[in-house]
């Protein structure tokens, strides 16, 4: 972690210091050597966030890009389960800078704990991510539902990895560009349409009250009907009609199909 309490404030590492977790409270210790980066670690081997992950200079120089106070904020769920987002910005979106590979389920775990969640993901962890997707981005077939975007078929493992994601996914080349794939993307609809690697981080960070400056107005832009075929809708319980007269029945019905959207 970049930052730990001492004396109830937030420092970032340095050589001799030692403080508590922001999240859990246990003791922690400064690591600060040439291999990785300058951080805090809990003593011993223990992890208070499963989720965490090791930084990189990439994290790092991500987290930089926003204000101190929005960085490694721990958030608290109702049932009392904590873990701590890489960014939160003022208007409560969750950044999650990811590295490594994450399983599909720990990626649902953490869309449905943050909700207001954007990846942004490292594209060049793997060496042939990077001309993969361009293949693929680049062989574009237009969609006359999306003409403002880049339709295409999710082929590759960065797709395959993030395609079913419900979160805003920006993946990053390295480039002055990211790439945004739309929630609205499936396993046969690829959404993506690049943004500059500027233009995001000031969606969050400018001051303007101003609507278009902001990333809620980015991406409602592009928020049309999904492609079809659509994911297959979650499998509901069955509802018990016993003794529910049929008008009552077609009604939860409708309002069963209604509430998917
Ligand atoms: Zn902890």
């Amino acid at each position: 972690m970049k930052y730990a309490l001492i004396d109830g404030q937030r420092y970032e590492a340095q050589s001799g210091f030692k403080g508590v977790c922001i999240s859990c409270g246990s003791p922690t210790v400064a690591r600060c050597g040439e291999v990785r980066v300058n951080h805090w670690a809990h003593l011993g081997q223990r992890r208070c966030d499963s989720w965490w992950e090791n930084e990189t200079d990439w994290h790092r120089a991500w987290k930089n890009n926003f204000p101190s106070l929005w960085q490694e904020i721990v958030h608290t769920a109702e049932n009392g389960e904590k873990h701590i987002a890489d960014i939160k910005t003022n208007e409560g979106w969750v950044l999650e800078f990811q590295h490594s590979y994450i399983k599909p389920e720990e990626r649902r775990s953490r869309e449905e704990f943050y909700k207001k969640l954007i990846w942004v993901v490292d594209g060049n962890r793997r060496i042939k991510d990077k001309k993969r997707f361009f293949e693929v981005v680049d062989d574009v077939s237009y969609n006359k539902n999306y003409p403002k975007l880049r339709s295409t078929f999710p082929e590759g493992a960065l797709f395959r990895d993030w395609i079913n994601s419900t979160a805003h996914v920006m993946f990053d080349f390295g480039d002055d560009e990211l790439w945004w794939l739309s929630p609205l993307s499936n396993e046969s609809h690829a959404l993506v349409l690049p943004i500059t690697r500027r233009q995001f981080i000031q969606f969050h960070i400018d001051d303007f009250d101003s609507s278009p400056n902001r990333f809620e107005t980015f991406f409602k832009n592009y928020d049309l009907k999904p492609p079809e075929p659509y994911k297959a809708p979650p499998i509901v319980p069955a509802i018990d009609v016993g003794n529910i007269h049929p008008n009552t029945f077609l009604g939860l019905m409708n309002n069963r199909r209604r509430s998917r959207f």
